[in-house]
């Protein structure tokens, strides 16, 4: 398989970017775990896709190298984090890519291309050699053009690996030779919060022809609530910025890449290599994340988040006990145009609001294609199970492209 690879996972002895320009001509002296594991099984990687810098955004605008466009129509943006992966694979340019989803980075550029991006368990596969963002929300992901494709590759490259402690010491199933092609008795979770304000009516429409096409084949659609949905967005940027701004400490003109080394000193080096090196939005998140970790905020807010955090995993839990599979859309519109939400981090950052509860929660969800909107742009659709249950998005993912 031809393979393209996110900028922000280390290829040994090639430049590593993370669509910054912090990182300079900075060359990976090492493997990630999953390229390792994908040159073991003769893949052909043939280059590293553009993405937001540090995989901080929804759109892939936010790159020192500029936009990445969608192949649909070159005017709207791809999504993002992941976007240069989507397109590589929309456009036929690979058959595979590998993204990074720590908030929806892989599920919101499937939807908008067209294409199928899965997003693992946490600790389902290594983070061994992957640019942390926010540690505990990262999982690399994949995208095909089909879900089985992202089956066979997930196969190759799941797995423990003593180099990250968080990937999970559990059997990888044989995911190609166990699936189920029947969708009789399934349970399938529809939940309210996903269906209501703010979700394009052609979306929805599609999304519910879709289910009452499953219920006609045996499937059981049950409604579940996901009460604390409502507070993923807030908890996710209090999590994700909080870890990040830690996380990006590292890079201070002296470990890696770009040194601006023109003041009177040690601070005024490390102040001035940050403030050129990094762009808007990873400034605007270190800020962010600085502050709820601050002695004086830290209680208000990081706790907090942690807290209502598990409030929603426990949401999840809950609903898997009345269902196997959650199914709803990936994203509330199609693709928007490049240049339009620019000044409006907010409403960029609800773009992920059906994508990063499954984050918080450490499950699985995949964005298979859906359908195209009315004006001409491709969406998806949403599958997520319970943690370690890839299985299951798997066996409905590819019972859905059949239908
Ligand atoms: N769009 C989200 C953000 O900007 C998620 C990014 C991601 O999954 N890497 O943080």
């Amino acid at each position: 398989m031809v393979i393209a690879i996110k900028d922000n996972i280390n290829i040994k002895d090639e430049i590593t970017t993370c669509g910054s320009k912090i990182l300079g001509e900075f060359k990976s002296p090492y493997n990630a775990t999953v390229v390792t594991k994908l040159k073991t099984e003769d893949a052909l990687i043939i280059g590293k896709t553009n993405l937001d810098e540090f995989a901080m955004g929804s759109s892939n605008e936010n790159s020192a190298f500029g936009p990445v466009k969608n192949p649909h129509n070159p005017e709207m943006v791809p999504g993002g984090s992941s976007g240069g992966s989507a397109v590589a694979v929309a456009t036929g340019c690979a058959d595979i890519a590998l993204g990074s989803d720590t908030g929806g980075s892989v599920r919101q550029p499937a939807s908008f291309t067209g294409t199928v991006g899965l997003k693992p368990s946490y600790g389902r596969l290594s983070r061994y050699g992957l640019v942390a963002f926010a540690s505990s929300l990262d999982q690399i992901g994949i995208f095909g053009n089909f879900t089985q494709d992202t089956a066979f590759v997930l196969n190759a490259i799941a797995g423990h690996d003593v180099l990250d402690s968080t990937s999970a010491d559990i059997t990888v199933p044989d995911y190609i030779n166990q699936k189920n092609s029947s969708v009789t008795g399934l349970k399938i979770g529809l939940p309210k919060q996903y269906f209501a304000d703010g979700l394009d009516p052609e979306i929805k429409s599609r999304i519910v022809q879709i289910t009452d096409r499953l219920k006609e084949k045996g499937a059981e659609l049950v409604e579940i609530d996901l009460a604390t949905a409502e507070y993923a967005i807030a908890i996710y940027y209090i999590i994700a910025t909080a870890e990040a701004s830690s996380n990006l400490s590292r890079f201070d003109g002296v470990h890696y890449g770009m040194r601006i080394d023109e003041g009177t000193g040690l601070t005024d080096m490390y102040e001035k290599t940050r403030s050129e090196g990094f762009g808007e939005e990873v400034q605007r998140r270190i800020l962010l994340g600085t502050y709820v970790l601050s002695a004086g905020y830290y209680d208000a807010y990081y706790k907090k988040a942690q807290q209502v955090r598990r409030l929603l995993k426990n949401d999840f839990d809950t609903a898997f006990k009345k269902c196997d599979v959650i199914l709803s859309p990936t994203t509330p519109t199609t693709a928007f145009k490049i240049g339009e939400k620019s000044d409006d981090p907010l409403s960029m950052y609800l773009q992920d609001i059906y994508t990063v509860s499954a984050n918080l929660a450490g499950i699985c969800g995949i964005s298979i294609p859906a359908g195209m909107h009315s004006n001409r742009m491709p969406f998806g659709l949403q599958l997520q199970a319970r943690a370690f249950n890839e299985q299951a998005l798997f066996d409905l993912g590819t019972f859905i492209e059949k239908l």
